[in-house]
């Protein structure tokens, strides 16, 4: 029996930043009806955050703290902080939009927050990814970096919108980064998501009925997503951020002896 601690895994994690409640209930039903495991990264409270909150055992609750100025969150880090904890008050996971970080930022919540994962590191394609263990101040985080995230591929030379040469291509643990509005309008290029920032001062107030006529059709991020999450539901293996943490803890993901 193999028992060398396993250093590949796959995770779904979506950042909501704002998204209209029928683009979140889009993305979470496909999710639900395969019974795949994702992270969710909140932004505001909804009625579809409850209903999110009301599978645990499907989706995990972190949070996506704004830290940029003119922030909706709050006009200091730690107010900021405050805010996105009372919508999410079991929170265990975070990253922050725009993946803003500094040291002083990482320190703070560590030392103001009970969060013990930070998924804010972005690793484009990188490969042999594994979660890190990050010390400061004798309290550690884990910092778990995503590999592929749907608008940093539309800006790519050749994106990729397939999955079998994301996972062929790549061992170790792959965390993938999605977007509700990006997985209903199906985006291959910015080019709808632009249309409908024109269409409404706000994406929260976009209608079903606007995003639904300028969805794209082809391949894009919706058909990696239904891609992404019938290949985990074959194989039952997502991982929400509360897993690999556990996992980690159990001595996964370590480093490889190589002979
Ligand atoms: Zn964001």
């Amino acid at each position: 029996m193999d028992n060398s601690p396993n250093t590949n895994g796959i995770a779904l994690t979506l950042d909501v930043d704002w998204a209209p409640d029928f683009m979140i209930d889009f993305a979470a039903r496909i999710l639900s009806e395969h019974r795949v495991r994702s992270t969710w990264f909140i932004t505001h409270d909804s009625p579809a955050l409850r209903r999110l909150r009301a599978q645990p055992d499907l989706f995990e609750l972190g949070i996506h703290p704004n830290f940029f100025p003119g922030s909706t969150h709050g006009d200091s880090p730690g107010a900021v902080l405050r805010h996105c904890l009372d919508l999410v008050p079991e929170a265990g996971s975070l990253r922050t939009h725009g993946l803003l970080q500094s040291t002083a930022l990482l320190g703070q919540i560590m030392s103001e927050t009970g969060i013990t994962t930070d998924a804010s590191l972005f690793l484009p394609h990188a490969n042999d990814v594994r979660p890190l263990d990050y010390q400061w101040e004798k309290k550690s985080i884990l910092r778990v970096p995503h590999f592929w995230e749907d608008d940093f591929e539309m800006e790519r030379a050749a994106p990729c919108w397939s999955l079998p040469p994301l996972l062929g291509e790549h061992s170790g643990l792959r965390v993938f980064d999605f977007h509700p509005v990006h997985i209903y309008l199906n985006s291959s290029t910015t080019h709808a998501y632009r249309q409908l920032k024109q269409k409404a001062v706000k994406l929260s107030e976009v209608s079903e009925d606007q995003a639904a006529a300028i969805a794209e059709t082809g391949t894009g991020t919706q058909t990696l997503f239904r891609e992404a999450v019938n290949y985990l539901s074959e194989t039952g293996d997502s991982l929400r951020m509360c897993d690999i943490n556990d996992l980690w803890r159990q001595g996964h993901f370590r480093t490889e002896k190589r002979v």
